[in-house]
């Protein structure tokens, strides 16, 4: 049975005494998800993940939006695996679709930072999701399959169970146009076929979530299809009540 994953993406917002206020008044919602069986998420800024790792509860995942796949070197800018580890961050987004249109991520370096997380213990959020214009060309599953099959190639079986996916179509992210629910549903099927494709039955125990313009007043629905078995939230995770108002809407 997956546990079902609610994980917010602040994106760049917060400081970092907002966030630290976020994490100290989220204890309560932490414990309610712990009661249901939920897994609870942030992806703070790098800036941010040490105080919300101190003072959020201790169930509460807390993601990197990114990471290098290199130790450390020569890359400007750039945080490492080991760097994360230290503060105790063991989650991290890859290839979200504002890095790979305005940082260049492509699927070879979303395949490099996965294997590597994985291979140091830690949780990669796979991103993927098609743009308009590939959604109106009918072309989304053949896009995503790509994306799929190029960004995680090569994973260990032992790894796999770890993983997280998120099916997130560019369409749909901070537009308000969210996806249908049956579009949800029909995707998250159509990539747990692809993953099973490549990792047998070990692709069952991969958790996949919905993310594009989920909301309070929507989110009952995507969870309630089989194959969504979360969502990623931008815009709805970055108010304490919003945030606390998806957790309510899904028990
Ligand atoms: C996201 O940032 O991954 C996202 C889905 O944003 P929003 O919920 O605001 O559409």
């Amino acid at each position: 049975m997956r546990r079902k994953l609610l994980m917010g993406n602040w994106k760049m917002n917060k400081t970092i005494a907002e966030a630290k206020q976020f994490a100290i008044e989220s204890h309560s919602i932490a414990e309610l998800a712990e009661e249901h069986n939920i897994d609870l998420g942030v992806a703070p800024t790098y800036l941010s993940l040490e105080i919300v790792k101190k003072h959020a509860a201790k169930s509460m995942k807390v993601a990197s939006q990114n990471v290098h796949f290199a130790t450390n070197g020569a890359f400007t800018g750039e945080i490492s695996i080991p760097m994360l580890k230290e503060i105790g961050v063991e989650w991290s987004l890859v290839g979200h679709s504002e890095r790979r249109t305005y940082d260049g991520e492509t699927d070879q370096k979303c395949n490099d930072k996965v294997l590597t997380l994985l291979d140091n213990g830690m949780t990669p959020i796979f991103c993927c999701g098609e743009s308009l214009e590939i959604f109106q060309n009918g072309q989304t599953k053949s896009f995503v399959e790509h994306q799929i099959r190029e960004g995680l190639k090569n994973i260990p079986l032992s790894e796999v169970g770890r993983l997280v996916v998120a099916y997130e179509p560019i369409w749909s992210i901070g537009t308000g146009h969210s996806a249908s629910k049956e579009i949800a549903e029909e995707m998250c099927f159509f990539i747990r076929e692809v993953l099973r494709s490549l990792y047998g039955t070990k692709a069952d125990e991969i958790r996949i979530l919905y993310g594009g313009s989920v909301k309070p007043e929507n989110i009952k629905e995507y969870l309630s299809c089989p194959n969504v078995d979360g969502a990623l939230v931008g815009g709805a995770s970055l108010k304490i009540d919003s945030y606390r108002a998806l957790l309510e809407n899904i028990l």
